[in-house]
């Protein structure tokens, strides 16, 4: 396959890259990356040599980039986003421009060379707030937050060139993700390195706000299996089945890093904020999917590597 991994500089983007150069030795991966704030070099220099593997600095808004690049592909995963719900509650605009001009600027131009299979990495996020139970794929899209309506925006975009131009989509949905390498704006890379440096963690209302956590790598390891087992036309629901209040995962990092219970301030609710994701994931499952970590032990190996590589870390937070 020749990919193109859009947002591959990024936390998950590069994480996936790095899964599929190792498994698959005769791929070809372009990765196009408009190095934002969340956008790092710094998270791909191990394999920044690699024959089969190029980076072009660019912006998935600007057709004639794209169309460049997409000439060179027969497979496109995008991850570029504006990621982050707090900065979108303080301005919306870049969140609507990339997330929705963006990826539409990529769908049209997808048609337009044939691409065989063009996956769209959406978010848990666009279905909104459930207090019981788990969400389907058929479920409706009540997203809350400017970042998860512009991400439901571009989810609804891929569906639409599917069903209206026979663009070979598929969708995937997953829910909140750790590992390494994530900026160290949200939730468990903030609290880990505050941790670290004896600063505290700011843990929004009373803490109890449920989300489900996913490794990093269990999501890679989803995306490259519907990318090669997954039908066209179908939406998949990714999770790692690790349901947790913010104040419980805020007593595991505490618990990990070594530190005690008097280092969390409890701050001003977020405006909107969700109180419960949680996902039905037995349609990937079926098709043979399962996530592979234990939450608590790939937690521990991620506060390891935040542990470990200060220099990484340190430069983004200044
Ligand atoms: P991230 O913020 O770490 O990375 C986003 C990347 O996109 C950065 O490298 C940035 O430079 C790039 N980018 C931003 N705007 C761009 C533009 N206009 N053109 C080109 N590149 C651009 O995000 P992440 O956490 O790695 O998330 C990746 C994708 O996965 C996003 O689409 C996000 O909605 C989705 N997702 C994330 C999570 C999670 O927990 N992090 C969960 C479910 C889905």
């Amino acid at each position: 396959m020749n990919i193109l991994v859009t947002g591959g500089s990024g936390f998950i983007g590069s994480n996936f890259i790095r899964h599929m150069l190792n498994k698959y030795p005769d791929y070809r991966i372009i990765n196009l990356d408009k190095l934002t704030y969340a956008g790092n070099q710094d998270n791909l220099t191990d394999i920044e040599n690699n024959p089969n593997y190029s980076f072009v600095r660019g912006d998935i808004c600007n057709p004639d980039i794209i169309n460049e690049v997409m000439q060179q592909v027969d497979h496109v995963v995008h991850f570029a986003a504006e990621s982050h719900v707090d900065r979108s509650i303080d301005d919306g605009s870049a969140f609507v421009r990339t997330n929705v001009l963006g990826t539409y600027t990529l769908l049209e131009s997808a048609l337009k060379h044939d691409i065989k299979r063009f996956v769209h990495v959406s978010t848990d996020e666009v279905y909104g707030s459930i207090n019981d139970g788990s969400f389907k794929e058929t479920d409706m899209l009540v997203p809350s937050s400017p970042y998860s309506s512009s991400k439901a925006g571009s989810d609804l975009l891929a569906q639409s060139y599917y069903i209206t131009h026979n663009l070979p989509v598929i969708i995937t949905r997953c829910t909140n993700n750790f590992g390494p390498y994530q900026y160290p704006e949200k939730l468990i890379p903030l609290f880990v390195t505050n941790l670290i440096e004896g600063q505290k963690v700011p843990v929004y209302g009373t803490g109890q706000n449920i989300r489900d956590w996913i490794y990093v790598l269990d999501h890679c390891k989803a995306v490259d299996f519907v990318l090669h087992s997954g039908s066209v036309g179908e939406i998949y629901n990714i999770g790692g089945g690790a349901e947790k209040t913010n104040l419980e995962i805020t007593e595991m990092i505490i618990e990990k890093v070594g530190s005690d219970r008097s280092m969390i301030e409890y701050v001003k609710d977020r405006p909107g904020h969700d109180l419960r994701y949680s996902l039905d994931c037995s349609k990937l499952k079926e098709l043979g999917w399962t996530p592979e970590y234990d939450f608590d032990e790939a937690l521990k190996e991620t506060v390891q590597w935040y542990v470990e590589n200060r220099w990484w870390w340190e430069k983004l937070k200044r």
